[in-house]
């Protein structure tokens, strides 16, 4: 999607601390961290948000849930970790290419 910000970051054609990638997902640092460690993971493929999901995704959405805890470990998260998905305008969403934010340690808001 030629105007989708986090295509763009993909593509890289803007800027990102990038912390990890393969050939599905991306992982990279929230611009405006609301927590110590603010991170944010996306597929690689565009999609919409959650609601846009069909059983073709399934995989992929697996993989991502199985790579967080993997992520929070290696960013020292031992003790806990949040996962959010903002989905649609009512959900607070803001980009509208599916990502999972990864919160944690000092100064995590409360929800
Ligand atoms: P949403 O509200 O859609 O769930 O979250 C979007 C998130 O993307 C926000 O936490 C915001 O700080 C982050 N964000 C917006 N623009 C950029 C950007 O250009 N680079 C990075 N790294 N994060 C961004
Ligand atoms: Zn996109």
């Amino acid at each position: 999607m030629s105007d989708c910000l986090f295509c763009k970051i993909i593509d890289g054609d803007i800027p990102a601390d990038i912390v990890y990638q393969d050939d599905k997902i991306l992982v990279f640092k929230d611009i405006d961290p609301k927590a110590e460690v603010h991170l944010l993971m996306i597929p690689k493929q565009h999609i919409e948000s959650l609601a846009q999901l069909n059983e073709s995704h399934h995989d992929l959405i697996a993989y991502m849930m199985l790579k967080l805890p993997d992520l929070a470990q290696q960013y020292g998260l031992s003790e806990g970790f949040r996962t959010i998905i903002n989905t649609g305008k009512g959900g607070g969403q803001e980009v509208f290419h599916l990502h999972i934010h990864l919160l944690g340690g000092k100064n995590l808001p409360g929800f």
